[in-house]
């Protein structure tokens, strides 16, 4: 069992002026060390007993002495003795005023009674190292404390009370019944009895590799919720990429400009869709035959694209598929937007006759063709109006398949990003392009263990020995070769729950940690 010979101390809470901060100890000297910090105060105002000793998991109140023994503030205490504490530690805790010069002089002081600074981590550190949790739950700590929106909060903590283990567990179980098989068939070779015949075996390995699937699956549709997803604004320069940014933020970031070519790097934001975080990156307007500078700024917008989820495609309605904006589409990043195009035709309030307002058509609006738009049907998303404006602009058939493929099936929607109209469903659309097939309904399911991406990487080479152990089997490899595999897997299983870990893996996974975490 682990022994910690010292006793830390750090702030728990963010630093900066607040109402509390909380001081946090732990250690076999926490009690000490309050004691010789901390003064009771009876409940009539005065001095507690001399001889005093907090009662365990009770807040009292009473004032904290400096480094000097001067009274510093009047604060609560509570004391929780090991081995059901946090840590597994006796801990202590002192919740002051939430100064930065008070929690200065409250830490000076705790130090000077015996403590030492805390490393970043070291409390979950220590609650792992006593038992107090598997390397999962440590790690959904940082998850939890680190997700930015509630459906991130609920998936890290599913995995903090242990959940993804349990699963992991479960397979590691079922890979212990089968390497007791093959000890077997290695200690009595010339039994004629099968204990598990080799179908039967090869079964429960299906069964482990399955269930490593699914907790992969479910690291792919976490990351968006727990990271957000990647939307990158794409267009002809003058689209209106830039406007659309400010419009879904509902604040001026990126600079509009009549003049082509303004925004030459990306900006990137991030909005809140329904609870799915996505990141917004503006990039450079795509134009053939520019300078420089703008063919670098199109290079880092492909290079941006093709890390995204969704990649939004933002054309002037009025002249969709113009000749460079097909060039893209169809030539330069067919690949690149296949399965994450979506076309946004933009300014539909020009289309509008009563949409052309004069202070909105800064550019030079023309007046609505015959049976264009109207605004309301704009405000309900009007999808099948843009698809059919798509259609005008590209009749089926013209050869260029990316566009033929667009035309007929891809999401479009219709939006003005000056007059706000069209934005409800645009929002909805990318939000259901970025969640796609993979995250049905509202949310990730609740099914979602979540592994992390350390977790993932050890979810996967697992599978890949349980892949290679499946065709040992069959290939009727001698059993030492199939418990290579075996132990392999196993090995790798045990390395997410840290049931067998090193010191430098701790350190490299606690290092992200805050101090007095
Ligand atoms: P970007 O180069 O694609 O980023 O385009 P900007 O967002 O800088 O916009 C170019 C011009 O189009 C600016 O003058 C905008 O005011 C104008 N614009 C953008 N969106 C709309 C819109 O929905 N309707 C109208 N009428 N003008 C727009």
């Amino acid at each position: 069992m682990y022994h910690s010979p010292d006793t830390i101390a750090a702030i728990a809470t963010a630093p900066g002026p607040g109402g509390i901060a909380v001081l946090r100890m732990s250690g076999p000297g926490a009690l000490a060390v309050l004691l010789r910090v901390f003064r009771p105060l009876a409940p009539g105002g005065g001095e507690g007993e001399r001889t005093f000793q907090p009662r365990p998991r009770y807040m009292h109140y009473g004032h904290v002495l400096d480094a000097q023994g001067r009274m510093l503030d009047d604060v609560l205490a509570v004391y929780m003795p090991g081995p059901h504490s946090a840590t597994g530690e006796d801990v202590a805790e002192v919740h002051c005023h939430g100064g930065p010069g008070i929690v200065a002089a409250l830490l000076a002081s705790v130090f000077a009674a015996g403590a030492r600074p805390a490393e970043p981590g070291e409390f979950t550190r220590r609650a792992f190292l006593h038992g107090r949790m598997d390397l999962t739950q440590a790690e959904a700590v940082a998850e939890l404390i680190a997700a930015p929106t509630r459906e991130g909060v609920r998936l890290a903590a599913a995995k903090r009370e242990g959940g993804l283990s349990r699963q992991v567990k479960a397979v590691r179980e079922t890979l212990d019944a089968l390497r007791a098989q093959v000890l077997l068939a290695i200690d009595f070779p010339d039994e004629d009895a099968e204990f598990l015949s080799a179908a039967a075996f090869a079964h429960k390995v299906r069964d482990c590799s399955a269930a490593l699937e699914r907790l992969l699956a479910g690291f792919e549709r976490a990351r968006l919720w727990r990271e957000g997803a990647v939307a990158v604004l794409a267009g002809r320069v003058n689209a209106g990429k830039s406007s659309l940014l400010n419009a879904l933020l509902g604040r001026e970031r990126a600079i509009v400009s009549p003049e082509p070519g303004t925004t030459r790097d990306y900006i990137e934001e991030s909005i809140n869709l329904d609870g799915l975080p996505v990141r917004l990156v503006d990039t450079a307007g795509l134009r053939q035959g520019g300078d420089v500078v703008e063919e670098e700024g199109i290079r880092r917008s492909e290079a941006r694209a093709r890390e995204a989820d969704v990649v939004l495609f933002v054309a002037d309605v009025r002249a969709p598929l113009q000749r460079e904006e097909r060039d893209f589409l169809c030539r330069r990043w067919p690949d690149l937007l296949q399965g994450r195009l979506v076309l946004v035709l933009n300014k539909i309030d020009c289309l509008c006759p009563q949409g052309g307002n004069a202070s909105l058509s800064q550019d030079g609006c023309g007046s609505a063709p015959e049976g264009a738009f109207d605004e309301a049907a704009a405000a309900e998303g009007a999808g099948r109006a843009a698809r059919a404006m798509l259609a005008a602009a590209a009749p089926q058939g013209t050869g260029e398949e990316a566009l033929d493929r667009l035309v007929a099936q891809g999401p479009v929607f219709a939006v003005s990003a000056t007059r706000r109209l069209g934005l409800e469903a645009l929002s909805r659309g990318l939000r259901a392009a970025v969640c796609g097939a993979a995250l049905p309904g509202d949310g990730p399911s609740s099914g979602d263990l979540a592994p992390n991406l350390r977790q993932s990487q050890l979810l996967r080479e697992a599978g890949e020995e349980l892949a290679l152990l499946l065709r040992a089997t069959e290939e009727g490899l001698a059993p030492e070769a199939l418990g290579v595999h075996l132990d392999a897997a196993a090995a790798l299983l045990d390395q997410v729950t840290g049931s067998s870990s090193t010191e430098e893996l701790l350190d490299s996974i606690f290092a992200s940690f805050c101090i007095g975490k």
